[in-house]
């Protein structure tokens, strides 16, 4: 296996009426769900989880502290990442850039991803282009029988929230249904 599809926090708090909405993200859903086949074979990466760091990207937190990310895909010989999800400007970003420093190739799935702000998701688009993703309609993509799903993961205190100091809303605790898939199909895996 080579391919991968890897889905970028869709995850009920990023939906609109969730605690921190990216806008049409809930558009995505039924997109992504089609991508992944019935039998695919899914993996869930959390991040975000120490207290005084924070995650955008799936691979890496903000102290420099590795996901299992990487070592999952190399287990599995993958070698490409589809990357879909939200927010373009933040995690799909942060994580499309570590894929690439840890030599996997990148496509993005541009009709499979949301920004918060589409100035920053187009500066975004670039930056990521620039470093060496190229940007793919899923609509030319197969099913995939192999995803990974990245999802933000939270204690009930933590250093990107408001109330302890940070920019965002309390979002994506651990275990909360804010924290759950908006994903129906692979539901059971959370
Ligand atoms: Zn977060």
């Amino acid at each position: 296996m080579s391919d991968t599809l890897l889905v970028v926090d869709m995850q009920n708090d990023f939906m609109p009426g969730g605690a921190l909405p990216v806008p049409n993200a809930d558009r995505l859903i039924k997109t992504i769900q089609t991508l992944v086949h019935p039998n695919t074979e899914t993996c869930i990466i959390m991040k975000g989880r120490r207290r005084y760091h924070d995650s955008y990207s799936g691979f890496f937190d903000d102290g420099g502290e590795a996901t299992k990310l990487t070592d999952r895909l190399n287990e599995k010989g993958v070698t490409d990442l589809y990357v879909c999800g939200v927010a373009t400007e933040y995690c799909v970003k942060f994580t499309v850039l570590d894929a690439i420093k840890e030599g996997f190739g990148v496509k993005v799935l541009t009709d499979a991803i949301a920004g918060i702000n589409s100035d920053d998701e187009a500066k975004a688009l670039i930056e990521m282009m620039n470093a060496g993703a190229e940007l793919e309609s899923s609509v030319n993509c197969e099913q995939f029988s192999h995803t990974v799903l990245t999802m933000d993961s939270h204690p009930e205190v933590h250093c990107s929230f408001k109330k302890d100091g940070g920019i965002w809303p309390k979002h994506c605790v651990f275990g909360t249904n804010g924290w759950k898939s908006a994903l129906t199909v692979i539901k059971d895996c959370t």
